[in-house]
């Protein structure tokens, strides 16, 4: 190790702190993002039927990530519910999505009274259990929406065998996957396409934005009629009508303009999220009770959206992992334990008292709905072990990676004290 070992004090224990720098601030922005509000401001066309930043962004993205197609949606929730739209997923269908995910990709199932069906986690990785989501295939299985969970991609060489076994559909939830990639192409170009976020937190960001990618033109040409009422022109004229159903999900040109010019700072900002995450890994594996989510070895790169982390307290005295937090944040390091128990959330359960589920599915089914959901890896997972650091956090120093690696070790070393006094 290049660096000191100090035997300071945790900070939590009136010791220094050991980060000393200042994390990044996010967005970034400049006069390029300026010229880009300018410029649309002043063009008089600010919305995709009037102007042409849209269709010049979706051929930036769908170049960048190798694809046949990107379609501009109003955000990544919009982006899945475009796709399941377009598949013409509905009442009595099944669709079956991580435990461990943001809760857009279950709202996007619900939304067409279809039914999430909740796969276990492969606890290494934070990822889906293919094995686990082969098992919760039935005949009444109609997609596949794997999460490529922090950007880390999923296991994707045995989600897609299993979906052409079953002859099934796979659409990529690559939300905060824009970027990484899977034995060398761009993750979302696997299944029939991936859907991708803009929103604020997000690594390429507009405030409220998102992406289809596919590679398949008539899919295409079905999400394009989904996010444009159900038609197929690309102008304000209507009576051409391709899909049966429709919404507005149309992207406006602010968004697509600074999408455009935050796409540029894009590539470096992945670089040295990547770079730092690696470092950060390096150190922590030399720290017993702290894994870093695992990548598979088909990740052949990874745009970070979050660096997220195990913490096993047996290797900390038994120290509570919200202690854990409280001592990191004394350091002058934020974490978050990240997304909790959505198979158990009381919003998710509710579903089973919905109505018009009891009228769809039957009160049986329903109840049987809950069991089915059982993901005893992700309760450990979500309930005991998970970290997270944002991305931000990622665009910091070598210098800032060390700190962190040098705060957790303080901690872990003065473990028991700080047990002992809470
Ligand atoms: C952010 C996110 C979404 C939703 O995207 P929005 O742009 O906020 O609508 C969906 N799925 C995952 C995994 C996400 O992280």
């Amino acid at each position: 190790m290049e660096f000191k070992i100090t035997d300071d004090k945790p900070a939590i224990l009136g010791g220094e702190k050991a980060f000393t720098g200042r994390f990044s601030r996010w967005p970034v922005y400049g006069h390029s993002e300026e010229q880009a509000l300018h410029e649309v401001l002043y063009s008089g066309q600010w919305g995709r039927l009037d102007g042409s930043m849209t269709a010049k962004f979706e051929a930036e993205y769908a170049r960048v990530m190798g694809m046949k197609h990107c379609l501009a949606t109003t955000g990544g929730t919009t982006a899945l519910y475009t796709m399941l739209g377009a598949l013409g997923i509905g009442p009595g269908d099944e669709v079956i999505i991580p435990a461990y995910t943001f809760v857009a990709t279950y709202n996007v199932i619900v939304l067409n009274y279809a039914l999430p069906i909740l796969a276990d986690t492969d606890i290494n990785s934070f990822q889906i259990d293919p094995q686990k989501m082969g098992k919760a295939i039935t005949k009444e299985t109609k997609a596949l929406m794997p999460v490529h969970m922090g950007g880390v991609p999923s296991d994707l060489d045995k989600i897609m065998a299993i979906a052409q076994k079953h002859k099934l559909p796979v659409i990529e939830d690559a939300c905060q996957a824009p970027g990484s990639e899977w034995k060398g192409k761009k993750v979302g170009s696997y299944g029939i396409g991936g859907a991708f976020s803009f929103q604020s937190s997000k690594n390429l960001n507009c405030a409220e934005g998102g992406a289809v990618t596919t590679n398949d033109s008539t899919y295409y040409k079905a999400c394009y009629a989904f996010h444009h009422q159900g038609q197929t022109d690309n102008a304000a004229s209507f009576g051409t009508g391709e899909g049966t159903r429709g919404t507005n999900a149309r992207m406006t040109e602010w968004q697509s303009r600074i999408l455009l010019a935050q796409m540029v700072r894009q590539q470096e900002q992945d670089r040295i999220r990547s770079e730092n995450a690696a470092y950060l890994s390096s150190l922590f594996s030399e720290i017993k009770g702290i894994y870093p989510a695992k990548l598979y070895s088909g990740a052949t790169k990874v745009s970070y959206h979050l660096y997220m982390f195990r913490y096993d307290k047996a290797h900390f005295s038994g120290m509570s992992r919200e202690k854990f937090i409280q001592a990191l944040r004394a350091e002058g390091i934020s974490t978050s334990t990240g997304y909790g128990r959505l198979n158990r959330d009381p919003y998710v359960l509710a579903l089973g008292q919905n109505p018009y589920y009891l009228k769809i599915y039957g009160e049986k089914a329903m109840r049987q709905w809950a069991e089915r959901n059982q993901c005893p890896q992700n309760d450990k997972l979500t309930g005991e072990q998970s970290l997270w650091l944002t991305q931000n956090v990622l665009l910091g120093s070598r210098t800032d990676m060390e700190q962190i690696a040098e705060a957790v070790r303080k901690i872990q070393k003065h473990a028991k004290e700080l047990t002992l006094n809470s």
